[in-house]
C-alpha cells in the first residue's frame, strides 16, 4: 500500500480534517538513519505530522518542525514540501530502547526520549523571510504538543493524533496520523459530537496496522458529518539535496576548518543530515563557487 495524505472539509464548513498513512516513509527514515525503536517512533511521529501540516499552508511553502529537548534524543528535525517530499533526522538516532508501562501496556517512551524543551514550527515561503513560532513542550508526545501549538499559537482549535508501531525486529509496522481543526463559529453540538468520535477512535497506529486507509480513519473521526475530500497527495521520504545546495553547509564552516581539510585530504567533505549522502569539494570548485575567502 502506498503512503498518502488526504484533506477533507465538512459540508457545513465547520471542520477541516487531514489524515495520513506514512508507514513506508517512516520505515525509509528508520533505514536511512538506523534509528533504534524509540528514535524511530519519535522521528516517525514528527515526519507524519509535517506530511499533513504542509497541506494547511499556502502553495509554494515548506514547513519545518524542530523539537529540541533535554532528553537523550537531543533534537528531532522534520521538513515537508508541497510535492509530498518529507525528510528528517534526530540528534541521537541510537538511543537505548525505553518502554513505559502506561495502562499495563508497554509503549515506546517518546516523552522520555525528548524530555523538556521547545517545539518550533518554521514556514518557508520562497524568497520571503521564513516565519518561525515556538511553544514550550507541554507533553513531549508530539501529537499533544502540536494540538497545543495549533490551538494556542495559530488560534485554531485542533486535535492532532500521531502513531508509529515498531515491530520486534525494529521495522516499522504502521505509521500515520490525523489533524482535525475547527473553523470559526463552530457550534457546541458539533464539538461534542467530534469529541465523542475521537474518544472512540483508539490507537491510530493500530488502526493503520489493521489496514485502515486515511479515508477510513476520517470516517470514524467524522462519523455523522457529511464531507468532501478536497486533496489527496502521495507522500514519501525524499531528500532533495544536491552538490550546490550542500555548499551552504561548507559556507558555515570556519576558514581554518576549510583550510585544514584541503591540506589534509585535498577536499572538504560534507554529509547531508537528511539522507547521509556525502559531497566532496576540491579547492578549485570552492574557489569558483564559494562566495568567500578562507
Ligand atoms: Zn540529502
Amino acid at each position: 500500500m502506498e503512503d498518502y495524505m488526504i484533506r477533507v472539509l465538512t459540508e457545513n464548513k465547520q471542520i477541516r480534517a487531514l489524515a495520513v498513512r506514512s508507514t513506508n516513509l517512516v520505515e525509509k527514515a528508520h533505514q536511512t538513519h538506523k534509528t533504534t525503536p524509540v528514535a524511530t517512533a519519535a522521528l516517525g511521529r514528527a515526519l507524519s505530522a509535517v506530511s499533513m501540516m504542509i497541506a494547511l499552508e499556502k502553495s509554494g511553502e515548506k514547513i519545518g518542525l524542530r523539537i529540541i529537548g533535554d532528553g537523550p534524543i537531543d533534537r528531532i528535525i522534520a521538513e515537508a514540501n508541497m510535492d509530498g517530499e518529507v525528510k528528517g533526522f534526530v540528534g541521537k538516532p541510537q538511543i537505548d530502547l525505553m518502554l513505559n508501562e502506561n495502562n499495563n501496556k508497554k509503549k515506546l517512551d517518546v516523552k522520555k526520549a525528548i524530555g523538556n524543551g521547545e517545539l518550533y514550527v518554521r514556514k518557508m515561503m520562497g524568497l520571503k523571510e521564513p516565519y518561525e513560532s515556538k511553544i514550550r513542550l507541554i507533553s513531549g508526545e508530539i501529537g499533544e504538543d502540536l494540538t497545543y501549538y495549533y490551538t494556542k499559537s495559530e488560534q485554531v482549535p485542533s486535535s492532532v493524533g500521531l502513531g508509529v508501531l515498531v515491530d520486534k525486529d525494529s521495522y516499522v509496522k504502521a505509521a500515520g496520523g490525523f489533524i482535525i481543526q475547527l473553523l470559526p463559529e463552530t457550534p457546541e453540538e458539533t464539538i461534542s459530537k467530534l469529541e465523542s468520535n475521537l474518544n472512540s477512535l483508539g490507537s491510530v497506529s493500530r488502526l493503520i496496522e489493521a489496514g485502515k486507509t486515511p479515508e477510513e480513519l476520517l470516517e470514524i473521526v467524522l462519523k455523522g458529518f457529511s464531507y468532501d475530500i478536497t486533496q489527496v497527495n502521495e507522500v514519501e521520504y525524499k531528500c532533495n539535496c544536491s552538490r550546490e545546495r550542500t555548499l551552504e553547509i561548507v559556507n558555515t564552516l570556519n576558514a581554518d576548518e576549510i583550510k585544514q581539510s584541503l591540506e589534509e585530504d585535498g577536499y572538504v567533505e560534507v554529509t547531508c543530515h537528511y539522507c547521509n549522502e556525502s559531497y566532496r569539494y576540491n579547492e578549485e570548485y570552492l574557489k569558483e563557487h564559494l562566495e568567500r575567502e578562507w
